[in-house]
């Protein structure tokens, strides 16, 4: 396609020549390309000069070349900082949800762990309202382990695959049901609420806690697989994305009583609505309460608790805020 290969050798030009070659430039092009109009022929500038190199790519007829991952028409300078961990390529074929869906997601992008999304940066909420529900995977700013109570997590803000802490312990230290595990930090907490619970006649049980990366990745996959992509987002996070990956969440359920998703309303029953009454003087938040997607983008989960500690759990329950919108403004 170089177009130099078109002008006519040293040393033989004359009239002919000249008009031939001039000729060529006007034809060729059409045979090569097919479809070049004729404005932007006679607009193309001199072969070999910066104006043409820049102008080329838009007056030769498109090429097909498969885009980047993560390349989704978003200008490089305005995507975010790319995660500390590679993006993976995407194992599965590009969907794109259509444009007058009220969720914008690559399917693609969003499942590929370190990949950017569709978007360039977080979008502040307007007005001072809720942040907009887009789906990123920006690296969350305070992702220390000392940091437990300011990370923000959500469908933008994720971790970094190795965040893993090294204090856990086991549920049973908490005077709950064994076999998950919690940071050590917020046991005392966790037991005084647990025993709250009990002499309130609404014992507690733990169903999951802390979970890793991998873990979160197989949690996600059975989730896609048992209500399809979009609506697994709504009710899981992508890997990276979930709070149990703190190691200071929890998902509770009734003493002796079924998974709280199998109910039609976990927070209304007893054990339930005690949660949602008193796991804040604990420490404790639920994250995604009812009505409020908008905000978190995240169904209602009156079983998910998150320790935030005392003092910000308080503030965050007298503010009516989600843990969400709170978080958001200390970044
Ligand atoms: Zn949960």
């Amino acid at each position: 396609m170089a177009r130099g290969s078109v002008a006519p050798p040293r040393g033989r030009r004359g009239f002919a020549p000249v008009l031939l070659a001039a000729a060529a430039l006007l034809i060729l092009p059409r045979l090569a390309g097919g479809a070049l109009p004729a404005s932007a022929a006679a607009a193309e500038p001199t072969p070999g000069t910066d104006a043409a190199l820049r102008a080329s790519p838009r007056a030769r007829p498109p090429q097909v070349r498969p885009a980047p991952a993560g390349a989704s028409g978003v200008a490089a300078a305005t995507r975010p900082a790319p995660p500390s961990t590679p993006a993976p390529a995407p194992t599965r074929p590009v969907q794109r949800v259509p444009a007058a869906r009220a969720i914008t997601i690559d399917v693609a992008v969003a499942a590929a762990p370190g990949a950017a999304g569709t978007r360039g940066a977080p979008r502040a909420g307007l007005a001072g309202g809720p942040p907009a529900c887009d789906y990123l995977d920006v690296t969350t700013p305070h992702h220390g382990l000392g940091q437990w109570n300011r990370t923000l997590l959500d469908t933008v803000y994720r971790l970094p695959s190795g965040y893993a802490p090294g204090d856990l312990v086991d549920t049973a230290a908490a005077g709950l049901n064994g076999g998950h595990a919690v940071r050590g930090l917020m046991v005392a907490d966790l037991r005084a609420m647990a025993s709250a619970a009990r002499d309130a006649g609404v014992p507690l049980a733990v169903v999951s806690a802390y979970r890793s990366f991998a873990r979160q990745e197989t949690t996600f996959r059975r989730w896609v697989g048992s209500g399809g992509y979009e609506a697994a987002l709504r009710t899981s996070a992508r890997p990276g994305h979930s709070e149990h990956q703190l190691g200071t969440t929890l998902d509770l359920t009734s003493a002796g009583g079924a998974d709280p998703w199998a109910y039609g309303d976990w927070g209304a029953t007893p054990a339930g609505a005690w949660v949602a009454r008193n796991s804040w003087r604990y420490g404790f938040v639920i994250s995604y309460p009812r009505g409020s997607f908008a905000r978190t983008c995240y169904s209602y989960e009156p079983w998910h608790v998150r320790y935030l500690g005392r003092e910000r759990a308080a503030a965050i329950h007298a503010s009516g805020l989600t843990p969400r919108e709170v978080l958001w403004r200390l970044r």
